[in-house]
């Protein structure tokens, strides 16, 4: 697998990985000889003498230098696996499932080794990690219920918390318990690595700590701007793509774009366009959610065509991930189009979305960074260069701008009471704070005084949303578990519709099939029974997947997610049950179930022209999305999501009975004077409980 032109030389004088006995293969030494000329490996010697008399050390350094890959396998060679005398582990956070992957897998690569034996990860509903795994690749949320079980964690003798300057708000709760810790285990390390320097808050978070810079060359970069803003900026960035290919030097070419769509949409244009140049042009994806193969492919450099002279070039197409997270080199040309998609939350409508928004003049900067870091490059922004004035220096830390509710749940569960005056290394907002505390209260996690409940305690062991998580404990009651399970995964999943741009009808067509006319929720029940039937048919669920354009990695997805929720609800004494499916009872026990975590997200009916609804406590306008399978509009729904575009629209609506609210919600939740005025649900539920309560 070695490229033409690159040799390797050098190797160390041990031939047999000690690991495993087997005898080292070339790649090991070809990949070693690469990796000892990365930054990260020259700082070696500093950094060990700091880690060695420091508890805390924040490194910096470009991407690419060789923090994720190299710093863990540099302290296992120094042996900072062993502390106090005992085998423990180097735990490393990520900030996504994809790092979090992509680096166990790549580490693996380079010490030939199994996954999931001496180097291993965990995510939210896979581990693969064995008694044996000396470095353990794990989420940040990974983390938090690991602290569950062990709150001082004392399987690690190091932690590592990767990519700090991102601020993801789990990381920045994180940071607060590990301050904690750290203090209770004094012979327990911690590094913080980031990208950037932009780290004054959380070094400071931790007095006294160091802060160590991995020299880095880099090169020039030309930044050039366009005039305007470009109005339709997906077909400006795949028209810049190509004057790019047609026009310059040899180089690969990283574009930067918000959507995961839209980068798809990219790279079939580009490979629609390509078909017609000389030089072929090789464009390839990269976001949260493809599989770890597609990632890898976005690595490896391009082939060259057979018989060509000139090789074929490249472009990763990619969403902010490919930033500082999973740095692909030989980039010389960067095409940014100054936006990302980040996590918004309003407390007071409880709206919850993600939104485009410009990046800061830190990101801008970073990007352009990136064109350089083989020789001098270009990055081509399709802003115009004022436009910068308006954006903030930095991202505003994700704690400020988060729906609070599981992390309130977590430190609760982990003893942190009081969590106003927790330790937080920036405050999230007081109303933030306390609507979480509220949703907590409503769903029976956290009694009146603020103190976790039995409900709370399983709840927080279940790894998904504080809604869901209350769905299935309640799933037994309404007889239902086994269905509530299934849709609970199927929510956890990833989208599980996929809409080819040539083939709209036929996938809408094929979504009809599954439709059940009570609501999106049973809908993705009928699809997970339909693919659940197929393999136990002995059929063949990939092509059940693609000629009903359901998306085998969602399919896939969800039923590890069943499997490992199944074990957890089972575990905290959960029964499984189902309502016969010949009973009248079996959906309405289900939609019933669907009420008992979601009453908090119930819309009513205001104009059914428009499609429009309003959340009862917030007054809010909803408008019901196009996408429903929801054949009519029903009065009444609870609803899983908010997406907001032009419009703030419902996702994933299910049909229910307003009867259900008063039995199923506490009691007092819907009172009339607590529904919004300008919701004529109040006058509904006021009028359906005076009946009630005239029947006797
Ligand atoms: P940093 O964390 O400082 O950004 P990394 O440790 O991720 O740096 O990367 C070090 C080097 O290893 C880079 O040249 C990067 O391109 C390469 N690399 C990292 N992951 C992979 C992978 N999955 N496949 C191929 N190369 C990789
Ligand atoms: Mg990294």
């Amino acid at each position: 697998q070695m490229q033409m032109g690159e040799e390797y030389e050098d190797p160390p004088r041990q031939n047999q990985n000690p690991l495993t006995g087997s005898l080292y293969t070339p790649r090991f030494y070809y990949l070693l000889e690469k990796r000892q000329r990365l930054p990260a490996w020259a700082a070696r010697q500093e950094f060990l003498k700091l880690m060695q008399n420091n508890q805390v050390l924040v490194l910096v350094g470009e991407p690419g230098s060789g923090k994720t890959t190299q710093l863990p396998q540099i302290l296992l060679d120094a042996g900072y696996h062993v502390q106090l005398g005992q085998v423990r582990a180097i735990c490393c956070v990520q900030p996504t499932q994809l790092a979090t992957i992509s680096a166990a897998t790549r580490i693996c690569e380079e010490l030939e080794v199994q996954v999931g034996s001496f180097v291993g990860h965990v995510t939210r509903f896979e581990d693969r990690t064995s008694g044996d795994s000396l470095l353990r690749f794990v989420t940040e949320e990974a983390l938090f219920r690991e602290a569950l079980e062990d709150p001082l964690l004392e399987r690690y003798s190091v932690i590592i918390l990767d990519e700090v300057q991102q601020r993801t708000c789990e990381m920045d709760v994180l940071l607060g318990i590990l301050k904690m810790v750290m203090q209770r285990r004094p012979e327990l390390k911690l590094l913080l690595l980031s990208s950037s320097e932009e780290v004054r808050k959380v070094q400071s978070h931790f007095e006294g700590a160091p802060l160590l810079k991995v020299p880095h060359r880099t090169f020039a970069v030309e930044v050039l701007h366009t005039q305007e803003a470009e109005r339709d900026y997906l077909k400006a960035a795949v028209r810049t793509t190509i004057q790019v290919h047609t026009t310059e030097p040899d180089g690969d070419i990283l574009l930067f774009l918000p959507h995961e769509d839209e980068i798809d949409l990219a790279c079939q244009m580009l490979r629609k366009e390509a078909v017609h140049l000389p030089v072929h042009l090789d464009a390839r994806p990269i976001y949260v959610g493809l599989p770890l193969m597609d990632i890898q492919r976005a690595f490896e450099p391009a082939p060259s065509r057979m018989g060509a002279v000139k090789s074929v070039r490249k472009v990763v197409v990619a969403t902010n991930v490919a930033e500082t997270s999973l740095c692909i080199d030989h980039i010389v040309y960067v095409i940014d189009t100054g936006l990302v998609k980040q996590r918004a939350y309003n407390p007071r409508t409880r709206v919850e979305a993600q939104i485009v928004t410009p990046i800061s003049k830190t990101s801008a900067l970073q990007r352009a960074r990136l064109a350089a870091r083989t020789k001098p490059g270009k990055c081509f922004r399709l802003y115009p260069e004022r436009a910068q004035s308006e954006w903030p220096p930095m991202i505003q830390p994700e704690i400020k701008r988060s729906n609070l509710t599981t992390m309130v749940l977590m430190l609760k569960r982990l003893g942190f009471d009081d969590v106003v005056h927790f330790d937080f290394v920036d405050p999230p907002s007081p109303e933030a704070l306390m609507r979480a505390l509220q949703t907590l209260n409503n769903l029976g996690c956290i009694d009146n005084n603020g103190n976790i409940t039995e409900v709370g305690n399983q709840a927080s062991r279940l790894p998904v949303d504080p809604q869901i998580a209350k769905m299935l404990i309640e799933g037994p009651k309404h007889r239902c578990s086994n269905e509530a399970l299934s849709i609970a995964a199927m929510l956890s999943s990833l989208p599980v519709w996929l809409r080819p741009n040539d083939a709209f009808r036929a996938a809408n067509e094929a979504k009809a099939r599954f439709a059940h006319m009570d609501g999106d929720h049973l809908t993705l029940l009928n699809v997970f029974h339909a693919y659940k039937q197929q393999i136990q048919d002995g059929h063949d669920a990939v092509r059940f997947c693609a000629e009903n354009f359901i998306s085998i990695r969602a399919m896939r997805h969800a039923e590890v997610a069943r499997d490992s929720l199944k074990v957890i609800m089972e575990s905290i004494g959960l029964q499984m049950v189902s309502t016969d499916f010949q009973d009248k009872e079996y959906y309405p026990n289900i939609r019933r179930c669907l009420v008992s975590g979601f009453f908090t997200q119930v819309a009513c009916l205001e104009s059914e022209k428009r499609a429009a609804y309003s959340m009862l406590r917030e007054g809010q306008e909803v408008i019901l999305h196009p996408s429903t399978s929801l054949g009519h509009r029903p009065e009444w729904l609870v609803f899983h999501e908010l997406c907001l575009s032009s419009k703030l629209f419902i996702k994933t609506g299910t049909q229910i009975k307003p009867e259900w609210l008063f039995d199923i919600a506490p009691s007092g939740y819907f009172d009339a004077q607590r529904i919004n005025e300008k919701c004529s649900a109040r006058a509904k539920l006021d009028r359906l409980l005076t009946r009630r309560f005239s029947q006797g």
